[in-house]
């Protein structure tokens, strides 16, 4: 089922998006073997709240038997959007397009609140150089305030409490005129992790290849498709489409959400953009690991798995591959990895306490596993999760994986 066909000039129309909906839902016989992995029907046990009551509720409204209220729109946006759904169904529901569609198209059919108006417009803020950066700035400023400050009483108050600070070193772009063999996506999260992304650089260079980093690009769309803003989506992914034309064979995410993203039809499909991988799928299947000289490090990671890599892309044991080349390091599954930590885009945002109580059992298992370090490949997950163990008073890091690994490379002679 097409998600958001930017190329087709009916792409947005309600009837469009009514006739994907109807499409997808069909396909669900109503099993119910995806009920358990749900996180958000464990939680509630509640029908409404389970993936088969999702698809029953937007297949309905869409069909026009059942009003679209409230109550219904609630229901749609507690989903995670976490795909463990998906994954498990034997009737290969596309669930994830289907919600995409489904917000789109409720969208345009529920009076949106003042919330929402709102919310849009931080979305499109999104594409302003920069602006990630100073959201982010801003959030570490209201959870660093003392915890009974009426500020840090609200729900982003207690969403972005503990937030570490980020350093950011430059981002180097080191072409040098040399037809790149792999482009670096940097979109609009480049200014959170620049560490995530400046290690990336390195790790490819010492894997004998060579990186560009096309000025052009910016957001991948994920936030604005998950919230159902086709034309926000669209006009993000086209302009992708042109910064990544022809610049490389591959292009690759440090981020695993904008590399699912990025994998999405694109509005010229064939028309030379490059194949999309998570970066360290890309390391393992298209690079020399065996070039890179690291030093030991023995220490216990707690490895995270992002939904994104894990239900989207469906390559999270690339990362342990990669982080397995160091010497001496002990690796262990973050217990719970099935489950979504709650970061889910935008979703630790929109629903703080129902994304914090994910959070907390992740922070719990990670002190459990006796863990040094956690990793995780995504950063909006890595963020959520450092937050989550610093509630708790833990010392405990997250870093994105490569960071690890460009730590254990030999000194730099480059700025990168
Ligand atoms: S979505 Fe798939 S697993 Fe879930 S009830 Fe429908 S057919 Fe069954
Ligand atoms: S995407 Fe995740 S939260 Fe949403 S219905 Fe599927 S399993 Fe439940």
């Amino acid at each position: 089922m097409p998600l958001f066909d930017c190329s087709n000039p009916g792409d947005g129309a309600p009837s469009a998006l009514a006739a994907a909906i109807h499409d997808a839902s069909d396909r669900c016989v109503a099993c119910g073997l995806c009920l358990p992995h749900c996180p958000t029907y464990r939680d509630s046990l509640n029908e409404n709240e389970s993936p088969r009551g999702r698809i029953s509720l937007l297949a309905a409204a869409a069909r026009g038997t059942l009003p679209v209220t409230s109550a219904l729109s609630t229901h749609i946006d507690h989903c995670l959007g976490c795909l463990a759904c998906e994954k498990v169904c034997p009737s290969h529901v596309p669930y994830g397009a289907l919600l995409r569609n489904g917000r789109a198209w409720l969208n345009q059919n529920h009076p949106g609140t003042w919330r929402r108006r709102l919310y849009r417009s931080l979305i499109r803020g999104v594409d302003v150089p920069g602006a990630m950066a100073m959201a982010y700035g801003v959030a570490r400023l209201i959870g660093s305030l003392p915890p009974g400050s009426r500020a840090a009483r609200t729900g982003l108050g207690s969403a972005v409490h503990g937030l570490p600070a980020r350093p950011r070193p430059a981002l180097a772009d080191p072409g040098d005129g040399r037809v790149a063999d792999v482009a670096l996506f940097r979109g609009c999260t480049a200014d959170l992790d620049r560490p995530a992304l400046n290690a990336a650089i390195r790790i490819l260079r010492a894997a004998g290849q060579h990186v560009s980093i096309p000025r052009a690009q910016g957001c991948c769309g994920a936030l604005a498709a998950h919230a159902g803003f086709a034309d926000i989506a669209c006009r993000q992914r086209l302009r992708n489409n042109e910064a990544f034309e022809a610049a490389a064979p591959a292009l690759v995410s440090v981020a695993s959400g904008c590399a699912a993203e990025l994998r999405h039809d694109h509005p010229r499909p064939g028309a030379g953009f490059p194949a999309v991988y998570d970066v360290h799928r890309y390391l393992v299947e298209k690079t020399d690991l065996a070039r890179l000289a690291l030093a030991p490090l023995p220490r216990t990671l707690a490895v995270h798995d992002p939904c994104s890599l894990r239900n989207a892309l469906g390559g999270e044991r690339f990362v342990y591959e990669v982080l397995a080349r160091i010497p001496e390091i002990r690796l262990v599954e973050l217990p719970g990895n099935a489950v979504c930590c709650g970061a889910a885009g935008d979703y630790f945002l929109r629903e703080p306490a129902r994304a914090q109580a994910l959070a907390r059992s992740k922070a719990d298992a990670a002190r459990e596993a006796g863990a040094d370090m956690v990793v995780s490949a995504n950063i909006g997950c890595a963020l959520h999760l450092s937050a989550a163990l610093a509630r708790q008073g833990s010392p405990i890091p997250v870093h994105h994986p490569l960071w690890v690994v460009a730590r254990q490379l030999p000194p730099a002679r480059d700025p990168c």
